[in-house]
Formats: structure tokens, sequence, C-alpha cells
């Protein structure tokens, strides 16, 4: 039999109307066994997501101040998605024993059991919604005491909740840790639950449902309109979220990824669309174009270390690295030649220790000469490199040259991943724009 993991967002579960929507995707493939729910989230711009109404009760509780009108807002989210529904759920008992917590009859009020409720209550409802299992993460996603996460242990203990079961809907968001606390991932985090889900019962494919078409290939606050992107790669996609996309995080993608899970984005809105895809290996018939994306991020820095023959196999280049490493200072990009090295740094990371950072190298290189840019945007153009993008980079270099855009650094290593490119801040923008035009133009 198949089997999808679909994990629903927020926005997916904001109201009454998207559990119909919720509904109908779900019976439209028996397939979807496992359900992964987040809180009901935003129906409008200015809606507040129940999460962050629990948010403001817990706050409220503990400054002393009162937290009923918070408490009586989530209420009536529930309320109406029930009546919405025609659905009779113990919501009055519920709400009491939030309350009961909150004014901390049962001891001091938990911030992340106030704030997982939203998904507990969610689940249990779309579970009686759909006539699936409810499957309560307290029990079998398993944080360590100190809040992080027990991989191998969840990975275990899930498994053995979810594979005995037919159908099932399990809460986003939260687990329980060694002691029996409620805790949450960082928020956005049933992207994970979702992930750790689809680990578990290793279906055929994960969908994570969401309110956007799919990803997109650059920025839309930049790009008017991007496209959606068809096909990528989990590398392609870890890039475009380091790049600060606002797509799936990455340790949402890691435990699917190292299983080789499909991963599909969709839309709950628009279920007629096929969404982006991203896989390990694009199949063959999907790998249409050479480049399908860009990305970057501005406030890098570039310090360039000249010396005669550093390349010479003295260690330069590893002293050098070394000198970075005893300040935990990363570095983003690293490109060495006969008589250089040249450093992506973030700018922010750098500042406080540059100076120091500077004579340490005079001292330790005895450089030839020190350089030092700052203000400048590393962009990444994605795409799996084969024999046609290699044209595509020099064209997609020649639209940026044509338009007077000055490259710093130039990066393209032996795998697979495309081209990175460092340009001045006060050019991304219009990097970005040219990167996309010579996208579109090329299809
Ligand atoms: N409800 C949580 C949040 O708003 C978690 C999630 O939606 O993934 O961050």
């Amino acid at each position: 039999m198949r089997t999808i993991v679909a994990k629903f967002g927020g926005t997916s579960l904001a109201s009454a109307e998207q559990f119909q929507k919720v509904r109908r995707i779900v019976e439209a493939d028996p397939a979807r066994r496992f359900l992964v729910v987040s809180a009901p989230g935003k129906r409008f711009p200015e809606d507040i997501k129940v999460t962050d109404l629990l948010v403001a009760c817990y706050e409220n509780a503990i400054q002393g101040n009162s937290f009923e009108k918070n408490l009586s807002q989530v209420r009536q989210r529930y309320e109406e998605i029930l009546a919405g529904l025609s659905l009779s759920f113990p919501l009055d008992q519920e709400i009491d024993f939030l309350r009961q917590h909150l004014s901390g009859e049962s001891g001091e009020p938990q911030r992340e059991y106030i704030e997982s409720r939203g998904e507990y209550l969610n689940a249990r409802i779309m579970a009686d919604y759909l006539g699936f299992t409810f499957v309560d993460p307290e029990w079998c996603v398993c944080f360590s005491e100190d809040g992080k996460l027990d991989l191998p242990m969840t990975r275990r203990t899930l498994a053995a909740a979810l594979r005995p079961l037919q159908k099932a809907v399990i809460a986003g968001f939260y687990g329980a840790d060694t002691a029996g606390n409620i805790r949450t991932f960082s928020r956005g985090g049933s992207d994970v639950t979702g992930s750790l889900a689809a680990c578990a019962v290793n279906p055929d494919l994960y969908e994570n449902w969401t309110d956007v078409p799919g990803l997109l290939a650059a920025d839309p606050h930049i790009v008017e309109n991007p496209r959606t992107v068809e096909y990528m790669s989990y590398r392609e996609l870890r890039t475009l979220s380091y790049m600060g996309a606002s797509v799936l995080h990455t340790d949402a993608v890691l435990p699917a990824s190292d299983l080789g899970i499909p991963i599909n984005i969709r839309n709950t809105n628009d279920p007629e669309n096929p969404g982006t895809m991203i896989v390990r290996k694009l199949p063959k018939d999907q790998k249409k174009y050479p480049v399908i994306g860009v990305a970057g991020r501005k406030g890098m820095s570039v310090i360039q270390v000249e010396k005669v023959m550093v390349s010479d196999g003295s260690g330069f280049s590893a002293i050098m690295l070394d000198i970075l490493k005893k300040r935990q200072l990363p570095f983003e990009h690293c490109l060495t030649g006969i008589d250089a090295i040249t450093l992506v740094i973030r700018s922010d990371l750098l500042a406080p220790c540059k100076d120091e950072l500077f004579e340490e190298i005079r001292r330790e290189l005895h450089p030839d000469y020190l350089g030092f840019r700052e203000n400048l945007s590393m962009i990444a153009i994605l795409g799996e490199r084969d024999t046609e993008s290699c044209d595509a980079n020099i064209q997609v270099l020649q639209a940026l040259t044509r338009a007077g855009i000055e490259i710093s650094t130039v990066n393209q290593g032996a795998g697979k991943l495309n081209l990175l490119i460092c340009v001045p801040d006060d050019k991304y923008e219009s990097a970005i724009r040219e990167i996309y035009a010579y996208i579109n133009n090329s299809r």
C-alpha cells in the first residue's frame, strides 16, 4: 500500500473552511494516512495565530495579570472551527484545564506546555473530524532534559507508535523530555515533526501543505511574480534556506533527506497545483533547465591574503584557517590561488574581532598584501551542474557584466552545485533581477 505523510501548516487549518479543504485533500488519496498538524494560524493579515495568543496567556499569567481575554480568544477560535464542522468536542473541559494550569493550581505555569496546546487541540479536533487516531507526541517525540531533540530515540518511539496504525493525526511542534515536561521546537517547528513522522513510517512521499504554490525561483520582494520551481534537490533547498529564503527549515529537511524521502510542497488553497518536488536526484526528464533559481544574502566581507606561492605546500592556508578556527569564526567560502587566499565571512561575525584577526594574520603569515572589502552580497545561482549549465554560468556572468554589475568573487567547486558570486550590496537587487531575467528567458 502506498503511504503519504502530509503535514498541514497553520494557515491550512485556520478556520472550519480550511479544515474542510484539508478533508477533501486527504480523502482524494487514501495513501494520505498520516497527518501532522500545526495550530490554527492567521485567517487574514492582521489576525493573531493561536500559538501567539497562548504565549500572551502565559506572559500575562507569570506577570500576575489577567489572561482571561487571551484565553477567551483561543476558545473562540476553536468554537468557530467546531461550529463550522458541526463537531462535538469537550472544549469547555480543555479550556478549564488550561485555565487551571495558567492559574498555577498545579505549580508554576510551564511556557512550553501552554505554547503547545494549539497543536494538541487542533490534532484532536482533526482526528475526530476525519475519524483518524489521535497521536500525542508527548509520548513519542523525545527530548533530552536540556531541551534538545533525541533523534535516535524519537525515530524508534515514533515508528513504534505509528506503524501499527492505519490512519493517524499527530500534533506538530512538541514532545516531552525525560522528566515528562512538554518541550517545543523553535517557532514553525511543526515542519520538524512532519519530517520526523516521515522518517518513522518511511512513506513513498512526504507532503508539506502550506499557503504558497511551492518554492519560488527568486525572492518575491525583489522580483515581481517569480515562477515556482517544479523540481529541486535537497542540496539546492539547503542552499536556498541558508541564504535566508523562508522555506522549510534545514532541521525540517534533514531527517527526510537522510532517508531520501521525496518532499512535495503544496498549496492547500490550490490543491490541483503540483507544487515543488524536492528529491535527492532529479529525474533525467526533469533536468530541463540548467539554472532553476537564485538566492542571496547581504552583509558579507571579503579578506584577501596575498603572498608569493601560498600554494607551495608550506601550510599557509592551513595556518590561515587555524587562525579562524581559534576564534570560532566561520567562513562562507574560501578560494585559494597560487599567490592568494580569499575568504568570504559574514560582516556581523567579523566586526567584533576584525582588528585582532588582522594583527594575527600579519604576525603569523607575514603577507605581501592584506586586503579587506565589506558591504558585499553573496548570491547562489541554483542548479545541479551538467554540461549545459557551464554555458549557462557564462551567460549569467555576461548578463551581469553587461548590466554594469561588478562581480568581486566567483566560486564554483567541484561539487554539483552551481555558482556562487559576490557583488556590492547596493547592486544586490539588480543582480538578482538580471539573473532571474536570464532564468526566465532561457526556458
Ligand atoms: N504553531 C507553531 C508556530 O506558530 C508551530 C508551527 O506552526 O509550526 O510557530
